[in-house]
Formats: structure tokens, C-alpha cells, sequence
């Protein structure tokens, strides 16, 4: 049984474009047995992470293990969809039900509501469950081909061939993870349709509050607004932590992807791509972080940015549609 593994080996190192769909295709749609929602969480905490790999493609389990813990959260204590397995309690549901009666936290806490060191304690009691019930389990799905995997050393490597297709197809690949996540939860649960929880499930992973990278970046950066220069008060809702390449996109809140700005320039931008030439001053912003090593919050917040990171980013946002082009 492929997830009592403890380490996976990469099978298949070269694959096709059309053998990846394939695989894609039979994981995510009802051919493959599954009898929990364990493998979507694990494709969106991939695609969350698809930008923070390693040269080597790594992802350490704690990356992994903190998007799929929130995601989770939020799908159990804020939306009570507590049926994620067929038949029997999954058991991230007892871990985050258990955490959260322990600490009375009411179902309006979204997980990034919660202090860091009761997140930290979570995190680790889902990445030990992981370790069990989730890793091999794909790994087996996709015959070893999409990544490898090493419990003792905590990592998982994704096939560079199947790194370099998710970036190219992100945006099918998000929707079509969406999709069948909320068609099996609609199966557990009792909710009125799908389109009821497709909505749930696409902004699971969002932050309802950016205003901890607000603070960071008002430390390091001028408060002025990175696309218009106009200087930010600090009246209430004067400024904002907008994503530079959309969190439609990028799925994620990276601080190298975060920037301050007006309310003008962040309500007419939107969920569109900013000019070119702003990608260079994004850049340097960036460089400007990196410098700071003596600040541990910086450096942790800016592990594994490359500059070619938010260049791709850009140019593959623009390959999966995101072309209309916006300037203050
Ligand atoms: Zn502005």
C-alpha cells in the first residue's frame, strides 16, 4: 500500500505534456478511488507553494503542512463542513475539532486569526497526519511521477517537468482542483449546491486580513503608494497590501508579491496585471528586503525569493490570460 511508504522515489523523470494531463485528469475526476478530500488539499497547498520550491524543487513538509492546515481550518470551523472522508472522521476533522474546543476559538476565526504559536502547534500535529494519510496516497494516484518524497528528511520534490506544467497551466489546473474538491464536498455534506460551496472553496486559502505585511512593509518601505507615489496617511482604509501579480493568480501572499497602495490605484487595478516597467521597481523593492539580514522576520518572509521568481510569475500570469494590462 503505496501510503504506508515512507519515502517515494521519482518514477518516470521524463514525461510528456499529454501523460501529465492524463494523470491530472484521472486524479482529479471520480475514476480514482478516494475516500477523502485529502488529495485536493494537497494540489492546492502544492499550488500555493509552486513559488516558493527550492533550486532543487523542494517543498519542506512545514510549507506544505501550514497551507493544508488552513485550508482545512477554514473549511471545518468556518464554513462546518465537517465531512471530509467517506464514512469515517478524517482525521485533520479530530485534530482542528480537538484544537479548537481546547481553546474555545469561535467559528468566526479564520486560521489566520489565530496566535502563531497555537498555528505552529497545529501545524505540526497536521503534518504528522500527513505524513501518514496524505503524501503516499497521491504519490501512488500518480504512480510516482509527479514528485518524490522523504519522511525523514521532510521533503517532497516535485518533478521538474510537472513544476514547469503547473506554472504553465495554473490557472485550468486551480479551477479544475476547485471544482472537483467542491463537488466531493457537496457529495459529504449537506449543503444546498455546488455553486454554494465552489465559492467557499476558491477564496479557502485567502487571508481575510493582510495587515500584518502592512505593518512590515510600512517599516521598510516609505508610505507611499508603489504605483502612484502619493504618500499614504494613516487614516483607516487609506492604505492597502495589494497583490502585484493577482491572488487569483498567484494564490498565495507572498510579501515579495505585496506592495502598499491608495485606495485609488487598488480599486482600478483590481484583478489586473500592473505595466511592465512597474516589475522592475517591484524588483528593487525586493532587493531593498533582501538587504535587510539582520531582521529575522524579513529574512523568514523572504526565504527562497528569486528574482527570476516574480519575473516568471509575470510572464505566466500573462500565458494563462491575465493580459489586460493595467497603469495608474
Ligand atoms: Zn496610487
Amino acid at each position: 500500500m503505496s501510503h504506508k511508504l515512507k519515502v517515494g522515489e521519482l518514477r518516470e523523470a521524463y514525461l510528456l505534456e499529454e501523460d501529465i494531463w492524463r494523470v491530472f485528469t484521472v486524479v482529479l475526476s471520480s475514476k480514482s478511488a478516494k475516500s477523502s478530500t485529502y488529495k485536493y488539499a494537497l494540489m492546492k497547498s502544492l499550488i500555493e507553494n509552486l513559488y516558493q520550491v527550492n533550486e532543487r524543487h523542494e517543498l519542506s513538509y512545514d510549507q506544505l503542512a501550514y497551507s493544508f492546515t488552513k485550508i482545512y481550518w477554514n473549511l471545518i470551523v468556518h464554513h462546518q463542513l465537517i465531512n471530509q472522508n467517506r464514512g469515517k472522521i478524517a482525521r485533520v476533522v479530530t485534530i482542528i475539532k480537538e484544537v479548537q474546543d481546547a481553546n474555545s476559538i469561535p467559528p468566526e476565526f479564520v486560521f489566520d486569526k489565530i496566535d502563531d504559536a497555537l498555528q505552529l502547534k497545529l501545524v505540526s500535529k497536521v503534518k504528522a497526519t500527513m505524513k501518514e494519510n496524505v503524501y503516499g496516497a497521491l504519490y501512488g494516484d500518480t504512480r510516482g511521477s509527479f514528485y518524490a518524497f522523504d519522511h525523514k528528511k521532510e521533503t517532497l520534490t516535485l518533478n521538474p517537468k510537472v513544476h514547469q506544467f503547473m506554472l504553465n497551466y495554473q490557472r485550468l489546473i486551480v479551477n479544475l482542483t476547485n471544482y472537483h474538491m467542491a463537488a466531493m464536498i457537496e457529495q459529504l455534506n449537506e449543503v444546498p449546491s455546488i455553486n454554494y460551496l465552489l465559492g467557499k472553496v476558491e477564496s479557502i486559502a485567502k487571508r481575510s486580513s493582510l495587515s500584518a505585511f502592512e505593518r512590515v512593509l510600512l517599516t521598510y518601505s516609505k508610505a507611499d503608494c508603489f504605483y502612484c507615489q502619493k504618500t499614504l496617511t494613516g487614516v483607516k482604509r487609506e492604505t492597502h497590501v495589494d497583490h502585484f501579480i493577482p491572488w487569483s493568480f498567484v494564490q498565495s501572499d507572498h510579501i515579495w508579491n505585496l506592495v502598499l497602495s491608495c485606495n485609488r490605484c487598488n480599486t482600478s487595478k483590481s484583478d489586473k496585471l500592473p505595466e511592465r516597467a512597474f516589475l522592475e521597481y517591484i524588483i528593487k523593492r525586493n532587493h531593498s528586503l533582501i538587504e535587510k539580514k539582520e531582521d529575522e522576520t524579513i529574512t523568514n518572509l523572504m526565504k527562497n525569493y528569486k528574482q527570476k521568481k516574480i519575473v516568471m510569475l509575470y510572464d505566466y500570469s500573462i500565458k494563462n490570460g491575465f493580459d489586460t494590462i493595467w497603469s495608474p
